[in-house]
């Protein structure tokens, strides 16, 4: 989602004659696009604003401004500005489209800081992208969230759930396509629950499946939450042409304990039912999940039920966390784990998870796939590939116009989170 945002304001200020630079010493303006979803990400950020000072010593015009989700929590922005004093712009996340009017207003106002929250009829469309890659492209098809899932921050940042109007998800998309992306991804923090007048998600998945401007293209979507995701879904995905077999489906805890404290809204029973619906019905799915361990009250039994999960729904991938506290949250007020327990029971999920992904890994070997060529990587001067399932695979070629198309490829090796191939 904050990558899809930093092409926004890319595109934003490229369109008004900027251009993108890595040379943060010669840069004019420098933005931060901040996420506050977990305290790591947001000491990271807070420590490298405070690498900046000597830059703007040197350089009195250097232009510095925060903009993101971090800086829609309460008080954050004024707590910025007074440890950070170099700092010129903070804008919320809904308000960083205005970052050009702010930097052109710097003269006259010495800071700026514009926190609003989005509401319906403010929805921007039709603003300029700098998209990362000529070939895979992110698309929102909602913002914000309505869930309030207790250890969560995002409704309180980023506020209600918004829709997107179909047709304008559907000529975003086709645009894309008819400018050679293959490969796109629909975003919202809980696309199940995508909802436009009579569109809902199911509706939206076979309106995209049946955009028939190219031939080949390849469509994923995240982030699913299980109260939401249906047996119609599942159907779509199987009987469609163009959606990746490939579903990621955040799990959480595999405790129903932690998951009413969590406020997820579904047991451990339901979620299995989901995996056992998408593997009967979507034969080799890809599914892949977030884990979170060290919740507050999760005993260990807590624990071995997500392991017990694990076990049973064998995920080829699963980002697994340890729980952060995030103020103003209701787990924040929580009695909390100690740092011992979580590190223990991380360790231990992580190296469950590695062995399942690498079993799994493994019966790739020696069979052959249609992969899209997503991007080169040049430290490791390989292809990095991607199957329908989900599952990376990278390939050493030197043929750099397979950049952006599919290919076959034979597997010949595997690792635990990428496959090795060659070209067919
Ligand atoms: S569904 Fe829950 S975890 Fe996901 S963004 Fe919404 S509140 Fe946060």
């Amino acid at each position: 989602m904050n990558v899809h945002e930093s092409e926004k304001i890319s595109g934003l200020l490229n369109s008004h004659g900027y251009s993108k630079t890595y040379d943060i010493e010669n840069a004019d303006i420098i933005v931060f696009n901040t996420c506050c979803i977990r305290d790591t990400a947001e000491k990271k950020i807070l420590s490298k604003i405070g690498d900046l000072k000597a830059l703007k010593r040197k350089n009195k015009d250097l232009i510095i401004a925060i903009v993101g989700c971090m800086t829609q929590q309460k008080g954050k922005a004024e707590n910025i500005l007074k440890s950070y004093n170099y700092v010129d712009i903070i804008l919320g996340s809904n308000n960083h489209l205005d970052l050009v009017k702010y930097i052109n207003e710097l003269p006259k106002k010495k800071k700026i800081i514009k926190i609003e929250s989005l509401e319906n009829n403010n929805l921007i469309e039709n603003f300029p992208i700098c998209r990362d890659s000529k070939y895979k492209a992110y698309v929102n098809i909602t913002y914000g969230c309505n869930n309030y899932c207790t250890y969560c921050i995002v409704p309180y940042v980023r506020g209600s759930e918004i829709s997107r109007d179909p047709e304008k998800i559907i000529s975003e998309i086709t645009n894309l396509l008819k400018n050679g992306v293959k490969e796109i991804t629909l975003l919202g923090q809980n696309v199940n629950s995508y909802k436009f007048e009579n569109v809902d998600f199911n509706k939206l998945l076979s309106m995209i499946d049946n955009i028939d401007v190219v031939e080949n293209f390849w469509i994923r979507f995240m982030t699913s939450h299980p109260k939401d995701f249906n047996s119609e879904i599942i159907e779509t995905i199987a009987n469609s042409k163009h959606l990746c077999k490939s579903i990621h489906l955040p799990l959480q805890s595999g405790s129903n304990k932690i998951l009413n404290l969590m406020n997820r809204k579904y047991t451990r029973e339901q979620y299995l039912n989901i995996i056992k619906n998408i593997k009967d019905n979507i034969p080799n799915c890809g599914i892949t999940t977030d884990i979170m361990v060290g919740f507050p009250y999760e005993t260990e039994k807590d624990f071995l039920d997500t392991i017990d999960i694990l076990e049973k729904a064998k995920f080829i991938n699963a980002f697994t966390f340890v729980y952060s506290k995030r103020n103003g949250t209701p787990a924040s007020e929580m009695p909390q784990i100690s740092a011992e327990i979580k590190k223990d029971r991380i360790m231990r999920l992580i190296k469950k998870q590695n062995e399942i992904a690498k079993n799994l890994s493994n019966k790739y070997i020696n069979n052959t796939y249609t992969a899209f060529v997503e991007s080169y990587d040049n430290k490791n001067k390989h292809f990095i590939t991607r199957l329908e399932d989900g599952k990376q695979v990278n390939i050493n070629s030197s043929d750099k116009s397979i950049l952006g198309t599919f290919v076959k490829v034979k597997i010949i090796n595997a690792g635990i989170s990428a496959l090795l191939g060659e070209i067919i």
